[in-house]
């Protein structure tokens, strides 16, 4: 009917837009014609207004900037449907008990963890630890607030130069507790999923984080320990993997 061509149209023209915008710089891989459809959905529905450039191409997913309502800047992370480590995605969605029952294809599993990744950003708001801010998302497509400025995106840990160990050592494993407590274990947590910004740790990249009744809930825990004590011992605080684990279970 008449509707569905005109609504046609509009998104042709919009796809278009998008593959002739001189600074997206998209790989063709990403964008199947399902995901140029959710992110049309996602402009319709006012939560993107214009794309900005990238801002990281990794293995699963790609991040971009981009301009959202009443000028905010939101990043904009898009998975790949054919994410090479898909079976490992798999592996990371058993035993979540908001994730019962998924079908186990490739496209399933990527939209199943895209819609994790929403729902562990608002748990680990909820608990207390300060994440970006999930403002919606549309099949492969995750849309949250940008953490820094535009064109400006934060560094993280790993790349800045940290005044203070200590204290920061001290609000991460805070996060690590709050997180824990809200059921959560981040699962892939280091000084490279931490942004700075404005003097605040911001945890990102969340997709990952399995619920407490995950089979190896205790062994992501260990090694988030791991990985977060090595990288502040090495900055001189006092702290090993085994005491900081052992701080998050009794606290
Ligand atoms: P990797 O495989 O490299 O870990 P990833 O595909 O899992 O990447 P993220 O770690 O979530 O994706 O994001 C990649 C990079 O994009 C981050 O290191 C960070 O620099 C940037 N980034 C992601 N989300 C945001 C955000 N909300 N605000 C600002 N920068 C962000
Ligand atoms: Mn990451």
């Amino acid at each position: 009917d008449r509707i569905a061509r005109e609504r046609d149209r509009e998104f042709s023209q919009f796809r278009d837009q998008l593959k002739d915008a001189e600074d997206l710089k998209l790989e063709e891989s990403v964008f199947d014609e399902a995901t140029y459809a959710a992110i049309y959905k996602l402009v319709q529905d006012g939560h993107i207004v214009a794309f900005g450039g990238p801002i990281s191409t990794g293995k699963e997913a790609n991040v971009y900037e981009a301009l959202g309502p009443e000028d905010t800047d939101v990043a904009v992370k898009i998975y790949r449907i054919n994410a090479s480590n898909f079976q490992q995605m798999r592996d990371y969605l058993e035993g979540d008990p908001r994730f019962e029952g998924i079908r186990g294809d490739k496209k399933s599993v990527v939209l199943t963890w895209t819609q994790k990744e929403f729902s562990n950003l608002q748990r680990a708001r909820a608990a207390g630890v300060r994440v970006p801010e999930p403002i919606a998302v549309q099949r492969n497509v995750l849309v949250m607030e940008l953490i820094g400025e535009e064109d400006d995106h934060a560094p993280t840990l790993h790349d800045v130069a940290i005044e203070n160990p200590q204290t920061a050592f001290e609000v991460v494993r805070e996060y690590m507790r709050r997180l824990y407590d809200a059921g959560l274990v981040h699962g892939d947590l280091s000084e490279y999923n931490i942004v700075v910004y404005e003097g605040e740790l911001v945890v990102i990249d969340i997709g990952q984080a399995v619920t407490i009744h995950h089979p190896n809930a205790g062994d992501f825990l260990e090694r988030d320990c791991e990985n977060v004590a090595a990288f502040f011992s090495r900055l001189g605080v006092d702290v090993d993997g085994d005491s900081l684990c052992g701080y998050i279970h009794e606290n």
